[in-house]
């Protein structure tokens, strides 16, 4: 088989961590396998290399950033196939430019355009191990732009697309996907499998054991993904199209996404076009917006509005810029920011065909007394806006609302 296995940042964590690496990967070899290996960066290198840059600058030059974040990523792809090397096997490291990974030139979130498949299937050809440095690409002009936070699995998914690989198997430290992120509710249970669409909801709204876009790929291409330990031999979690599963839960899993910020814009004059230019400056400086909620300005006089949004909390600094200028220009009184706020989301597909599992959720938070600032809804998912203290409080008791430990 062809195999793309990528290992995320606790499992190459230390240079012990990258020889167990190298163990494992040589056993599937040793099995004749053809492989092509996708790593992270240490775990909480790409954090410390941002803390850098936020030394000199809150919002450090975009198109700077990514080739400082990038290093990470080259660091342990090549200490990788120096151990494997090492260790009497063939390997060669690529950096994404080497791996021939073209994006757009979206800094800091670029998207995949074109993957050159040639340089990695010339390198296996000959049983070579392949490890090409995750999370990284050029743009047409030839910078490095990197793929978002997260984003070595998407480099991972999108490579094995693109050369064809049987199986894509994720490393990382859990097992696979739970219920709700393990290490807030231990009694969480491991999904075998998972389809598509409910993974892309869960990784989305915060489950971050595998990055939204690489789902999306995955499901677009028909890539085999599967997410598993690096610390044991345990099966992990099949993600695939949903007409695969025969039995579909009500509701699979919560997510918890603390990486939240709300901005109040009070007294936004109310006339047509205002929203359209507000947001639409926000897309411009390419800040993802995601709920928004419009309520009337009550005491502040007729044709007065308000309007509440959620963005990411390390967009808000980008955000809060972005907003300014509509103050100094008059068209919205005050701005208020919080960002002590978490979303919590109940994700199911069984929701499509089932009254109730809305009606459970607020009935959940009332009887824990939180209250709920916002709400939005899809056909598979419910999703509240709370305050982050009681945040590990809601996704535990949402998960035995729902039945999940059982
Ligand atoms: P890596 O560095 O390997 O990419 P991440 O830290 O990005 O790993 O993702 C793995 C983490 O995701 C786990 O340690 C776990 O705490 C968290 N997580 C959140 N939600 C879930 C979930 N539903 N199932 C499994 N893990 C989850
Ligand atoms: N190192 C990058 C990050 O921390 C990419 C990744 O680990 O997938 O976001
Ligand atoms: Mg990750």
């Amino acid at each position: 088989m062809l195999i793309v296995q990528k290992y995320g940042g606790t499992s190459v964590g230390t240079l012990e961590r990258i020889e167990k690496v190298a163990e494992r990967v040589l056993k599937t070899a040793s099995e004749g396998h053809k492989l092509v290996i996708v790593v992270s960066a240490m775990s909480g290198e790409t954090n410390k290399l941002i803390s850098y840059a936020k030394y000199f600058s809150p919002i450090p030059k975009e198109s700077e950033m990514d080739l400082l974040m990038s290093s990470g990523e080259r660091v342990t792809s090549s200490l990788l196939a120096i151990a494997i090397y090492a260790k009497g096997h063939n390997a060669i490291s690529l950096s994404g430019r080497g791996a021939g990974i073209v994006t757009d030139s979206n800094f800091t979130k670029a998207r995949i355009e074109t993957i050159d498949p040639k340089p990695i299937l010339s390198a296996i050809e000959d049983g070579t191990i392949v490890v090409v440095a995750g999370f990284q690409g050029i743009d047409e002009q030839g910078r490095v732009t990197t793929l978002g936070r997260g984003g070595s699995d998407l480099s991972a998914v999108a490579i094995a697309g693109a050369i064809g690989a049987d199986l894509c198997e994720i490393y990382t430290d859990v097992d696979g996907v739970y219920t709700t992120d393990p290490r807030i509710e231990p009694k969480a249970k491991k999904l075998p499998v998972i389809s598509y669409d409910e993974m892309l909801e869960m990784a989305s709204l915060g489950a971050k054991v595998l990055q939204t876009r690489s789902v999306e790929m995955a499901k677009k291409l028909n890539v085999n993904l599967v997410t598993r330990s690096s610390f044991n031999e345990n099966e992990g979690t099949l993600i695939t199209h949903e007409d695969k599963i025969m039995e579909k839960p009500l509701v699979s899993g919560i997510a918890l996404d603390k990486n939240q910020a709300r901005v109040g814009l009070i007294g936004v004059v109310d006339k047509p076009g205002i929203a359209s230019e507000i947001f639409g400056a926000l897309a411009e400086s390419n800040i993802n917006v995601d709920m928004i909620v419009q309520t009337s300005g009550g005491s502040l006089g007729e044709n007065i509005t308000n309007i509440d949004f959620t963005v990411n909390r390390d967009e808000l600094a980008k955000a809060e810029k972005c907003i300014y200028k509509f103050k100094n220009s008059h068209e919205i009184r005050d701005i208020q920011i919080n960002s002590n706020i978490a979303k919590v989301s109940v994700v199911g597909v069984g929701m499509k065909s089932h009254t109730g599992v809305a009606s459970k959720a607020f009935t959940t938070m009332a009887k824990e007394n939180i209250n709920i600032m916002m709400i939005s809804t899809s056909e598979i998912k419910i999703s509240m806006v709370i305050d982050d203290k009681y945040s590990e409080l809601a996704v535990r008791t949402l998960h035995s609302a729902y039945q999940l430990d059982k």
